[in-house]
């Protein structure tokens, strides 16, 4: 079965009584290349465990079935399990947990299969990308994360300081990941189409994160106040994110850092933030 071919995923459907749902943000690949390609350059070990998040009607997990040891997908929608047993039937390396990944205690889960390394593997839906990246990067627990999300997104998560893309997301992502986009996938490869040009985006977890940060709650919260006012300076943001500091304050915090008194936040690279 080709569940990349339209007929087919409309077939599936139509057999279980399904429509697609946009509030679980269902669109489903339609090209086999892409599936593949994602599939190829998720991870390097046979021996992983993939954690692929929204397996739909099952395209891209039956790829990640026949490459990687063991795949566990959590998928949000009850009226796609019973499609996801009749699809995968074959593969006895799946697991399937009809789960919401923002509730699912992953550690937990995943337990089981830490041993061999556990990346992640997913056609995110795009209405919770930043969330669901969050919680994946604060999980802790994966080598690489290699997702397809909106491609305004993926240049927001590679963005270099200085830059228009270039944000508080971007610092979170790169404190706990090298970032590099794969390729961008035209909206025409999805069913339905979404309104959006796509790409596939892969973090490589930092093993270690040697920045230097002495709190990380401290680190993020300055993060977040640098730029919290775009294009104004740092010293304004920072006196309105910390109060305690006042203007004066955090203008002398600045130039204690050895910065000049008018930097902008948004130029900062994460060492210069540390
Ligand atoms: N992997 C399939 C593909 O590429 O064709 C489907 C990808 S579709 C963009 C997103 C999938 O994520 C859907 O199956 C949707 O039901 C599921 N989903 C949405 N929100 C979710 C959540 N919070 N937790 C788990 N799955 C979710």
């Amino acid at each position: 079965m080709n569940l990349c071919d339209i007929k087919t995923i409309k077939q599936v459907m139509a057999m279980f009584s399904l429509n697609f749902r946009k509030e679980f943000g269902q669109n489903f690949l339609t090209n086999n290349m892409v599936v593949e390609d994602i599939a190829d350059n998720c991870c390097t070990h046979a021996d992983s465990t993939i954690l692929e998040i929204g397996p739909g009607i099952g395209s891209l997990t039956k790829e990640l079935a026949e490459r990687y040891k063991n795949v566990v997908s959590l998928e949000i929608d009850h009226g796609l399990i019973p499609v996801l047993k009749y699809t995968l039937d074959a593969y006895r390396n799946v697991k399937i947990i009809n789960e919401d990944v923002m509730k699912a205690d992953l550690n937990q889960i995943l337990a089981p299969y830490l041993a061999g390394g556990i990346s992640v593997c997913a056609n995110l839906p795009y209405y919770i990308t930043s969330p669901i990246l969050t919680a994946l990067l604060e999980a802790d627990c994966f080598e690489s994360v290699t997702v397809m999300v909106q491609k305004e997104v993926a240049q927001r998560i590679a963005a270099k300081p200085g830059s228009a893309d270039y944000s508080a997301f971007t610092v979170f992502c790169q404190y706990y990941a090298q970032p590099e986009i794969l390729f961008d996938v035209p909206a025409g490869c999805f069913m339905p189409q979404p309104k959006v040009t796509s790409a596939v985006i892969q973090l490589q977890v930092r093993k270690e994160r040697n920045w230097g940060a002495l709190d990380e709650s401290i680190f993020f919260r300055t993060v977040k106040a640098s730029f919290a006012m775009r294009r104004k300076k740092l010293s304004n943001g920072l006196a309105s994110g910390f109060p305690e500091l006042g203007k004066l304050g955090a203008a002398e915090v600045i130039e204690a850092a050895g910065f000049d008194a008018n930097v902008r936040g948004e130029t900062l690279s994460i060492p210069e933030f540390v």
